[in-house]
């Protein structure tokens, strides 16, 4: 599943431990961990907020805290789209950047549309969910940089965790994610990492509400608490599996994902050529290290005999959701476990 993705036992362990008080010592122990630890998967030197609730709670306090009255949103897909409205629901007015399913829009596009001026904030999606394409971050780091106090805030939901993350030398000013994903762990955690850029500009805002505060995050964070009850539980499933990536090493994490890709376009493009009907999605510079999106016409076939099989795979989202299907080759997922799961696929495809 391209999330919530599969979660390991000893995570789930981590869950049963007692509840603690949310402002006890081993709480703030706890916290600085985490803290020090999600820098490295966000690519900062900043505290890394820690939200309960899921991405998109994290989504719609960067753009509260962030954006002003104009924005560009770069919208490589469904979740691209969802980033757009739901800046517009909070009262902010979009301009849209699109493209072909499977494509991200070219980086001259939006050197252009800013030129023309008068953006205050640029929407973008690092990984988008609904297609398999990644998108190249440092590359709109650099054109945003290009235009003053424009400020860039990526949803990373499905990456972070599974690609390499960079706030700081993306010169973004908010990368936000989410725990059911790459990072392996139960839904219910948002992560929002923030650049000093975007504080100083929330400090100008107004209507920033209360549970999604930044200002209210920043002061609890900087304090290794959180502004309001945190999901005890979970926060000890982070901690333990924050302990357990470092032992695994980032590096060694993302190539695995690049593996698990690499796995699943090797097999399309076998498949393809058996004439068993199915196609990738992402252009081939695009192809996303945590989620393969599948065109097939017999998607629902698919799912429903990968089910009885046992596996669970991700269904299509628009425009592609009667034509397409999803792998989610993301989290604690091993390039084993993918070839075993692209076997039964086959044999699937096959009887069809
Ligand atoms: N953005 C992307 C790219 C996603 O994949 C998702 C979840 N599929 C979301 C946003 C929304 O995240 P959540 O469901 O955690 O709110």
């Amino acid at each position: 599943m391209p999330g919530p993705t599969e979660v390991r036992p000893e995570i789930l362990d981590a869950l049963r431990r007692p509840v603690i008080f949310h402002r006890s010592p081993q709480m703030e122990e706890l916290m600085r961990r985490a803290t020090t630890r999600l820098g490295k998967v966000f690519g900062t030197q900043r505290p890394v907020h820690v939200i309960t609730g899921s991405g998109t709670g994290a989504m719609e306090l960067v753009i509260r805290g962030g954006t002003m009255r104009r924005l560009l949103a770069v919208v490589n897909g469904d979740f691209g789209e969802r980033f757009a409205r739901m800046a517009e629901a909070c009262g902010r007015s979009v301009v849209r950047l699109t493209c072909e399913p499977g494509s991200v829009v070219p980086l001259d596009q939006v050197r252009d549309a800013l030129r023309k001026g008068g953006f205050d904030a640029v929407l973008a999606t690092h990984n988008e969910t609904a297609t398999g394409a990644i998108a190249d971050m440092a590359g709109i780091g650099a054109v945003v940089r290009e235009q003053g106090d424009c400020l860039l805030l990526i949803d990373a939901v499905s990456s972070a965790g599974g690609a390499p993350i960079a706030l700081d030398a993306w010169g973004a000013d908010a990368v936000v994610s989410a725990s059911q994903k790459a990072l392996a762990l139960p839904p219910g955690l948002a992560f929002a990492a923030v650049s000093d850029r975007l504080v100083g500009r929330a400090k100008t805002l107004e209507n920033r509400g209360v549970y999604l505060d930044v200002l209210r995050y920043e002061e609890f964070t900087a304090k290794a608490q959180s502004p309001s009850t945190p999901a005890v539980s979970l926060l000890f499933a982070l901690d333990r599996q924050l302990a357990d990536i470092e032992v695994e090493t980032l590096d060694a994490r993302f190539a695995r994902h690049v593996a698990m890709r690499d796995a699943c376009v090797a097999w399309v493009e076998r498949a393809e050529a058996a004439a068993l009907g199915v196609s990738l999605v992402a252009r081939p510079e695009n192809r996303s290290p945590t989620v393969t999106c599948i065109r097939t016409k017999e998607r629902v076939a698919v799912l429903q005999r990968m089910r009885e099989q046992g596996y669970e795979l991700g269904g299509g989202q628009a425009p592609l959701t009667h034509t397409s299907f999803r792998i989610g080759h993301m989290g604690d997922h091993t390039v084993a476990g993918v070839e075993a799961m692209l076997d039964v696929l086959e044999r699937v495809l096959r009887t069809l």
